[in-house]
């Protein structure tokens, strides 16, 4: 295999080394190094997190809503700031069900401000027992305890808890609703439901015919 453009095949090692190495080239280096650490970083989160997603061992929260952001999610004001490779994550999420039994929280965080709002949120993910985060119950009208606010005061996570490009986040996010919103349709449960109320129709004599 030829070595890339701008330096050796260390260039699309994926390692940090690589990248840094990389980095100290030209801009082209920089183009083609970054896909390759972005794969290892998401290799290495699915090592992490995957296996006690699947087996449902470790529970996820979901940090879309702010109070001043709900419908218009894009006008949210959680901030994350980059430092030496650490995010300071700080905000109020709100609607956020079952956070009290949750691990961890993926959550949507300003990382910069652009023209356009849906531009410049990144898409995070932060233990729930981190230092300087606060879970609070919502008690629904029912007396249910599903949602909760969730205050974070300066806490600190690793760059590499970002999940994908920083800024990208809106992205990631309307992926994944694509999918919340077609698992809570409950489309096979729908339609057992409506098989069952066809044969108690058919079954039921005409109401009109027996009168
Ligand atoms: C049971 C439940 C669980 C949830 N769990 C989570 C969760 O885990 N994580 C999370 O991040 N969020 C969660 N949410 C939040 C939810 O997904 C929505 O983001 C949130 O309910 C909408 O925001 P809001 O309540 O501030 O309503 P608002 O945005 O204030 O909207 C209130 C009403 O105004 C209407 N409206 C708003 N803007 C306009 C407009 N421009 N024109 C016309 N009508 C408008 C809306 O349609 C709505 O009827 C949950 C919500 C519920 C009900």
């Amino acid at each position: 295999m030829a070595a890339p453009a701008g330096g050796s095949r260390n260039n699309t090692s994926s390692t940090r080394t690589g990248t840094r190495r990389c980095a100290n080239r030209h801009a082209h280096g920089r183009h083609l190094c970054r896909p390759g650490d972005l794969h290892l970083r998401l290799r290495r989160q699915k090592a992490r997190w995957l296996p006690g997603i699947r087996d449902g061992s470790v529970g996820w929260a979901q940090g879309y809503s702010e109070p001043g952001a709900g419908s218009d999610l894009a006008s949210l004001q959680f901030s994350a700031k980059l430092d030496n490779g650490t995010y300071t994550l700080n905000g109020h999420k709100i609607w956020t069900s079952a956070a009290q039994h949750a691990d961890w929280i993926f959550l949507l965080a300003r990382t910069s401000q652009e023209e356009k709002k849906q531009q410049g949120i990144s898409f995070i993910c932060c233990p729930l027992d981190a230092p300087g985060v606060t879970v609070k119950p919502i008690i629904t009208i029912d007396g249910n305890h599903v949602l909760n606010e969730v205050f974070f005061e300066d806490v600190k996570v690793p760059e590499e808890n970002r999940i994908g490009e920083a800024g990208k986040g809106w992205t990631y996010s309307q992926y994944l609703l694509g999918f919340e919103r077609t698992s809570y349709a409950r489309i096979g449960g729908k339609r057992a439901m409506l098989r069952h109320v066809r044969e108690v129709a058919s079954a039921t004599p005409d109401a009109a015919a027996s009168a």
